[in-house]
């Protein structure tokens, strides 16, 4: 791939958003945070518990915190039951998390000053395509394609025209987007070819969960984004945002993509198919500690058939063994969202 690394504008933020930003850097630095973030839209499947214990174990094996955040933004796609099930098998496995549970729901005045602090420095710009039209222009390249531009370069109209406000892109500058990588040697994304102008509000209303993730995992300090490979794509949107966000040389967080859960035919498991989750394992009589082992197995980190706590994995491991282990696992078929 060729290509410069992007340049980043700086942008102003107010004080009690840089103070933020300066803390979550803080606890970066000190607290080896991790994260799992679940969407409740429907009940873990294998897949999803096996990234959760990944995350865990990843900041435990650091001495560090796991936070647990709920990613309900997007409230038509929630299912009122999921986050107390979330909740449950978490417990159920022994995946204790650190401080309250956070959801995005409840920080959505955060996403919006840094949503005007975006559009006040120049770099989001409105737009009225409907889905409809993109549908029409976009070349089937792909699932999700990248936006043509047609409204970019277009004078800003921010009221309402046929009953409708516009949606809010943010202009990406030609350029290679770069992040850390613990699994693979480097993250790497064309921003004008394969990210391109995403929308960080919806027309309407909705903030996008990419911009809320950026501010998340700054403002709450993760140092580790343990996620399933479908997620590479969504990496390059969120770094953008991260780095106008602190663009002097701050950290950002590492990631490690890890390798999706497939099932015998090689399908990946998903919620909406109903893959199989911890009430399947529980009603064929499994318990916690065959449930672990079964996890734990799936990656050989453990022989088959292996029962034990959270406590023992997580005695029982190092990062580096865990680490060799993953680069072992191809994710680049996962990343391509295949
Ligand atoms: N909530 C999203 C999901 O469950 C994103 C998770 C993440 O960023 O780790 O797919």
């Amino acid at each position: 791939m060729g290509g410069s690394l992007v340049a980043v504008t700086a942008i102003t933020l107010p004080e009690h958003l840089q103070r933020l930003l300066a803390e979550g850097e803080r606890l970066r630095r000190q607290h080896h945070r991790g994260r799992y973030a679940p969407s409740p839209t429907g009940p873990l499947h294998l897949g999803n518990l096996r990234t959760a214990l990944l995350s865990w174990l990843i900041t435990r094996l650091q001495g560090g915190e796991w936070l647990l955040r709920i990613d309900d933004l997007d409230t038509p796609r929630n299912r009122p039951d999921a986050e107390a099930s979330i909740l449950n098998d978490l417990r159920w496995l022994g995946l204790d998390w650190d401080g309250p549970l956070i959801r995005q729901s409840e920080r959505r005045g955060l996403y919006a000053t840094v949503l005007s602090s975006l559009r006040g420095a120049g770099l989001l710009y409105p737009c009225r395509c409907s889905r409809r039209l993109l549908a029409d222009v976009s070349a089937p390249h792909g699932r999700s394609p990248v936006y043509p531009r047609l409204c970019r370069g277009l004078e800003p109209r921010w009221g309402p025209e046929a009953g409708r406000l516009p949606s809010w892109r943010l202009a990406m500058d030609p350029g290679l987007l770069c992040w850390q990588e613990q699994l693979v040697p480097c993250g790497v994304l064309d921003l004008e070819r394969e990210v391109g102008d995403v929308v960080l509000r919806r027309a309407d209303g909705f903030l996008a969960y990419h911009l809320a993730t950026a501010v998340d995992e700054l403002s709450l300090g993760m140092a580790d984004v343990v996620r399933g490979a479908d997620l590479w794509a969504a990496t390059g949107p969120q770094v953008a945002v991260m780095r106008h966000l602190r663009p002097h040389g701050s950290s950002l967080p590492r990631y490690w993509h890890t390798p999706l859960w497939r099932d015998g035919a090689g399908e990946r498991l998903s919620k909406r198919q109903g893959g199989t989750g911890l009430a399947d394992l529980r009603a064929r009589g499994l318990d916690a500690a065959a449930v672990l082992g079964l996890l734990a197995a799936s990656l050989d980190l453990v022989p088959p058939a292996t029962r034990l706590s959270s406590t023992e994995l997580l005695q029982e491991q190092s990062l580096p063994r865990l680490q060799a282990l993953l680069r072992q696992t191809p994710v680049a078929q996962d990343a391509a969202g295949t």
